[in-house]
């Protein structure tokens, strides 16, 4: 199978004026197969918001793409390079309007505060079909049903400051499923919410999935959220992807030591029972400013040891697709492989 989405060694780096340019992420490969859920997970600022809009060409005008490829394959067209093509052409307008949409924490992102949630909906399953206004309503309205928006037909007249902020993030989801999207990409799309809520979204989600038969790059900072919802995950930090690989391998064996404080902040019912403390991870994420050549976990880790500031780790195999980027793999494997 062809992943549909394909990020290949890509580099986006942030310039400004009178400072030297600030890389935001750096040597990221990323794959993602028809139907399946990649998740960006991270601290806020390590760079998955930036990776995922860098796919639509949403990121700022002061951004740039320095080096890498987005392919993307979708089954009934040809595979275009996202990075080569200019934000604003016609060719990535088709992708935006057609084939990958973003659904994002605060649904005032993509609505409207002027008109109606059921007008907003049906001037993209126009554009969309080229459907007439009348048959347009009646999709808008069987979307708005199918995301559970009760009355959807009523609901349809509301303007989003009328709604619920439960119903407004599924009249977002209803706006992003208009063009039958190949791809989804949601960012935090459930932090906003309360749990009930947030667990709602995310079975709505997943059934809507099977049913569009659409790929999910889902952003989150919560585990919790990844372990529901994620085939693949890519923890990253500061810009750097450090760990990746299906979901129930990097969960089961967590590799770098990261990904391994991110698990143990995870509150657990047992935790919770105890009013155990969580174990945060001591110190705060450099500035991307200062970061260092090598590993940028190094003034935070604390394995740290001789080689990890000043060179960057490589990719190391786990297990199948399980790779992790630490010295310590590379230092266990070497000394693993040293006659007794
Ligand atoms: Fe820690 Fe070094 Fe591994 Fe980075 S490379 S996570 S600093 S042991
Ligand atoms: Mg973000």
């Amino acid at each position: 199978d062809k992943p549909l989405l394909k990020i290949e060694d890509v580099e986006i780096a942030f310039s400004s004026p009178d400072e030297a340019d600030i890389v935001a992420v750096r040597q990221v490969d990323l794959s993602l197969y028809p139907g399946k859920t990649l998740c960006l997970v991270g601290e806020s600022g390590c760079g998955k918001s930036v990776t995922a809009r860098a796919v639509l060409r949403l990121n700022d005008q002061n951004s740039l793409i320095r080096c890498g490829r987005i392919r993307f394959s979708p089954s009934d067209g040809e595979t275009v390079d996202i990075a080569a093509l200019k934000p604003d052409s016609l060719a990535m307008r088709k992708i935006r309007g057609n084939q990958i949409s973003m659904i994002f924490q605060e649904p005032m992102s993509s609505l409207s505060p002027v008109h109606t949630v059921g007008d907003q909906i049906d001037e993209m399953i126009m554009l969309h079909e080229g459907l007439k206004p009348k048959d347009a309503r009646e999709r808008t309205v069987a979307l708005l049903d199918q995301v559970g928006v009760p009355g959807p037909r009523e609901r349809a007249n509301s303007y989003p400051f009328q709604l619920s902020g439960g119903l407004r993030q599924r009249a977002m989801i209803a706006m992003a499923l208009a063009c039958k999207p190949n791809l989804l990409i949601a960012d935090e799309p459930t932090t906003a919410l309360d749990v009930t809520t947030q667990a709602q979204i995310l079975d709505l989600l997943k059934e809507l999935q099977e049913e569009y038969g659409m790929a999910m790059l889902f952003i989150t900072h919560d585990l919790g959220v990844v372990a529901e919802i994620a085939d693949e995950v890519a923890v990253m930090y500061l810009g750097d992807v450090v760990e990746q690989g299906n979901v129930f391998d990097v969960f089961r064996a967590p590799s770098h030591p990261y990904t391994q404080a991110l698990m143990r902040s995870i509150p657990t019912i047992a935790r919770k029972k105890e009013r155990q403390r969580l174990s945060p991870i001591k110190g705060t994420v450099p500035s991307a400013k200062d970061r260092p050549e090598g590993c940028a976990f190094t003034s935070r880790c604390p394995y740290a040891f001789e080689p990890c500031a000043g060179m960057m780790p490589g990719r190391t195999s786990v297990s199948g697709n399980h790779v992790a980027r630490c010295h310590l793999l590379t230092e266990n494997a070497r000394k693993a492989e040293v006659p007794a």
